[in-house]
């Protein structure tokens, strides 16, 4: 049987380009040569020590080659490969590794706490060593055994992510082979990835848009994966100018924060073509101060479940389309639950949707309608012209007044505000109104309700205008940076 799975990437990569470099990580550099060497010794490990078909291997650790190196030895060697989040507490993980069952767990040194603390651990615990370079990622493993062979097929399941839960418990999406393969083709069609890419990726791998959007489109074109373990301004400005960055993911935080510190008007950013920004719209103001400095973004809606990419936005249209996620993806069909002109759910159908989620039947078929559409839970409406725009999530939505307010367009306006550096609006019930908008800011500089009010009673309709206005340090995140709102909705209002 031809092997079609991921797995096999880097090493046919390395019959075309060897001694290019696939991987960067601070001093270290990798060539597809060594990764592919590095990969099918570790896969021989993997099988050695009693993995089989379908097993799990869960990886605890922040961006790092090794990461990159279990990915593919555990898909090749015909696992399931389970990243998990390394912001998660202890009785967190505890619960994941409950649910998914992992043969082995891979941890990196900053995790060895966590570790400590779980629970219950799976039969295999490995310690991944702080090596220096050239040394061995598996210190206290024996020497490679001969390279496994194991077939694996496009449908095999090639990864669990567990969603960002944002709106609840975080469920085990599962991600075949054929699932990241077609997200790849689907990307390379919207961005003009070469061989010559290098790609920043500082978001963490273990989130699906930094793994699928950028990682496995570099190296499948065989460009180099820059990789950082975390995400620091001044790091960014010297790495783009040190390596000559070509591409780089983030979301629109990292973005702001990039265009809110002195280098920016200085640092020579020549060397970006084009930028990657995913998990929300960029707003307004962000797409023009990058204009100025001739950058465009390319950005796209997707979900864990779909691999994740659903619509997308090219870079050449940035500018034209703002606010909007672009038109559906090469190999998906993409619609909403209702016809007309108002906002529906948007459902997806195609070969980078999830079979459904690990272990929850439950969940798979409440995901799924009847002939088979996938449900985001997401509402959008379609633009004459065909472009997709996102007005926020089912969940959030809120009846004022028996108006639709959709917070995503509240928080869009709010962030035109200069004093408005973050904001989240939630409905709340409401005696007069049924509901009404409550909204949390975090402020840039001092400023008023009074203020805030004002601003946004000249740019939206009045029920839209939030009846409270809360002042706050810092908004409750997910790992993936997006705000929990149910958590925004258990907070007691302040009596005035
Ligand atoms: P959970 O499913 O566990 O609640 P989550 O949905 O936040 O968590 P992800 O799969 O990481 O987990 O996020 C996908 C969601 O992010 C989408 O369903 C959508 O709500 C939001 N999103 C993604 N891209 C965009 C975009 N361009 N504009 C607006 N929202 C977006
Ligand atoms: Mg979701």
């Amino acid at each position: 049987m031809p092997n079609e799975g991921i797995g096999g990437w880097p090493a046919r990569r390395a019959l075309m380009s060897p001694n290019s470099t696939a991987l960067l990580f601070e001093d270290e550099s990798t060539t597809y040569a060594e990764l592919s060497a590095r990969i099918s010794s570790l896969a021989a490990h993997l099988v050695a020590a009693g993995l089989s078909k379908g097993d799990r291997v869960a990886y605890l650790g922040p961006n790092h080659p090794a990461f990159v190196e279990t990915l593919f030895a555990t898909v090749s060697a015909g696992g399931i490969f389970v990243p998990l989040n390394f912001r998660l507490t202890a009785p967190e993980i505890t619960q994941i590794l409950g649910d998914c069952e992992p043969t082995v767990l891979v941890y990196a040194p900053e995790c060895a706490a966590v570790v400590q603390m779980l629970e219950a651990t799976p039969q295999q615990v490995v310690a991944l060593s702080n090596p220096g370079p050239g040394e061995q990622l598996y210190g206290d493993w024996p020497a490679a055994a001969a390279a496994v062979e194991v077939a694996v097929a496009a449908d095999d399941v090639a990864l669990i992510l567990y969603t960002s839960g944002t709106t609840g418990r975080p469920k085990g999406a599962m991600l075949t082979h054929a699932n990241l393969t077609w997200n790849t083709v689907n990307l390379l069609i919207g961005v003009d990835v070469g061989a010559d890419e290098v790609t920043l990726i500082s978001a963490p791998l273990f989130h699906i848009a930094a793994l699928a959007q950028t990682l496995l489109p570099t190296l499948i074109k065989g460009g180099c994966a820059l990789i950082t373990p975390g995400w620091d301004v001044d790091g960014v400005y010297e790495l783009i100018a040190k390596h000559r960055v070509t591409w780089m993911f983030g979301v629109t935080t990292m973005y702001a924060g990039l265009a809110a510190v002195p280098q920016w008007e200085s640092a020579d950013l020549t060397s970006l073509r084009s930028l990657m920004c995913g998990g929300a719209a960029v707003p307004e103001e962000l797409v023009r101060t990058y204009q100025r400095r001739g950058l465009t973004f390319c950005q796209g809606y997707g979900m864990t479940e779909t691999a994740p990419g659903v619509t997308f936005l090219e870079a050449r249209e940035s500018a034209a389309k703002v606010g909007s996620a672009g038109v559906p993806v090469f190999f998906a069909d993409v619609r909403l639950d209702r016809p007309g002109a108002g906002p529906g759910e948007v459902l997806v159908r195609g070969p980078n949707v999830t079979p459904g989620y690990w272990r929850d039947s439950g969940a798979t078929e409440a995901a799924f309608t009847e002939d088979g559409w996938f449900r985001t839970g997401d509402l959008a409406a379609i633009d004459p012209d065909g472009h997709f725009r996102i007005v926020g999530r089912q969940k959030d939505m809120y009846i004022s007044g028996g108006e639709n307010v959709y917070p995503a367009e509240v928080e869009n306006v709010m962030f035109g505000h200069p004093a408005v550096a973050e904001v989240a609006v939630v409905g709340m019930p409401d005696d007069k109104w049924g509901e009404a908008g409550r909204a949390f800011v975090v402020p840039a500089v001092p400023v008023t309700e009074a203020e805030l009010r004002e601003f946004l009673l000249g740019r939206l309709a009045k029920y839209k205008v939030p009846s409270r206005f809360e002042f706050v340090d810092r908004l409750p995140r997910t790992a993936s940076g997006k705000v929990r709102k149910g958590d925004l909705r258990a907070v007691r209002p302040h009596l005035p």
